[in-house]
């Protein structure tokens, strides 16, 4: 913020001022309303979902309201999706520092949503069970939405305007190579099934395990790079709103976001949800189960359902997102009119807890920052002792682990000795 004021007065006074009035425009108004619906086909029971729409900042002030909307794709049994589904929320809010203004718990967020989810996971294999699960849990506050995700249960945002762009990544070893390199860097080893014969089939897979998912909760029975640390992402919408479309892989085997997108563009979320479920199934059939939730954020004058199918715009497409450092104002001064523009606040998906977990001064000596339980004095291990990657570690400062969470870190990132549980 204090950049773009700075420049107020500089050569690009136009273009900076444009994007600074249509901000305090949507700063002022106020909040969205949101609508959502979620539709559902199952096969094997293990898709389990989320939607909390009066959960409160403030406990006891209805300004302070935002909404949680997840997705949890189990696989192995349900008990992971029952578990995560069940408990995530209360371990994020509860890594959460106390008495944060809004922004500053919007800032906040994606470390405790990395503290949630390592801390879900953690807890839920010390249960002894061996399930898994996928995670794509969605917080929406006003304009604002942070997504974080493990697995392949996808996000998706339709800005008005039609510009469709994805809010998590897939966690899949045969998509994603940078998740392969770090599986394997860590200790994995990564190929396909091999049948009798020696031919290969499947997906790739990462062994010990086998399974085609490289970051999930829960898995105990898998190798521990195999980590619940999840790719966090925060923007902010325009005072156009838009359609969050989070879904299982059962929508997103059978369709492309674009087209998820498109199929249901003009139907209120309820219909929505229904419509892009209907589509899938008729593309794919029922092979797997088919999750999805469908949230309309809707600027507080907008008395109708979103606008309909608009017309193409690809080229455009690049332009949607506007970093906060980088300020391309120039270019996108052209186009402000023509879509709306949606700003990115935050994006992360480092695996390694050091770089997520920062090394912010805040931090509390006398707590876990991952499952929160209170340190004696010399009990605390910095997260970033013994780490040689970043040159801004130091191995005094916090935030702190107590000595449960630190062996986790160390088993995730491939340096217990042990290696591999053996169950
Ligand atoms: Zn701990």
């Amino acid at each position: 913020m204090a950049e773009r004021k700075g420049n107020r007065n500089g050569h690009d006074l136009v273009p900076l001022a444009a994007l600074i009035s249509r901000e305090m425009k949507s700063e002022k108004m106020e909040k969205p309303s949101v609508r959502y619906g979620c539709a559902a086909q199952s096969k094997k029971g293990e898709d389990y979902f989320l939607m909390k729409t009066a959960c409160q900042r403030v406990p006891g002030n209805p300004s302070s309201t935002f909404s949680v909307f997840a997705i949890f794709d189990g696989h192995n049994g349900n008990a992971a999706a029952i578990y995560t589904r069940e408990n995530l929320l209360s371990h994020v809010l509860s890594a959460v520092p106390r008495g944060l203004g809004r922004d500053e718990w919007l800032q906040a967020l994606p470390r405790a949503l990395v503290a949630g989810f390592v801390k879900t996971d953690k807890e839920f294999q010390s249960r002894g069970e061996t399930s898994g699960t996928t995670a794509t849990f969605v917080i929406v506050d006003g304009w604002t939405v942070t997504v974080a995700s493990v697995g392949d249960s996808r996000c998706i945002l339709d800005a008005q305007g039609g510009a469709v762009s994805t809010l998590t990544v897939d966690h899949r070893l045969e998509e994603n190579v940078e998740e392969r390199e770090r599986v394997t860097a860590s200790g994995g080893e990564v190929g396909r099934l091999s049948i009798v014969g020696g031919a290969e089939i499947g997906p790739l897979r990462c062994w010990p395990g086998g399974l085609c998912l490289s970051r999930s909760i829960g898995d105990m029975d898998v190798g521990e790079f195999i980590v619940p640390v999840p790719y966090v992402k925060q923007v902010k919408l325009s005072n156009a709103g838009g359609r969050l479309i989070i879904a299982s892989d059962g929508i997103w085997d059978a369709l492309s976001s674009e087209n998820a997108a498109k199929s249901c563009r003009g139907l209120p979320a309820e219909l929505a949800a229904r419509q892009v479920v209907k589509e899938a199934l008729r593309t794919r059939g029922l092979k797997d189960d088919t999750t999805c939730i469908v949230v309309d954020i809707i600027p507080p004058d907008d008395s109708s359902t979103p606008s309909p199918p608009p017309k193409k715009q690809s080229k455009l497409r690049a332009l949607l997102f506007r970093k906060r450092s980088r300020d391309s104002a120039t270019k996108l001064s052209k186009k402000l009119s023509a879509v709306s523009i949606v700003e990115e606040l935050f994006e992360e998906g480092s695996a390694m807890l050091a770089e997520r977990l920062g090394n912010e001064s805040t931090s509390c000596l006398f707590v876990c920052a991952i499952c929160q339980v209170d340190l004696a004095p010399s009990e605390g291990i910095s997260v970033h002792a013994g780490s040689i990657f970043s040159m801004s570690s130091k191995p005094w400062q916090g935030p702190f682990l107590c000595a449960d969470c630190r062996n986790k870190k160390d088993a995730m990132e491939g340096k217990r000795p042990s290696g591999v549980k053996v169950v």
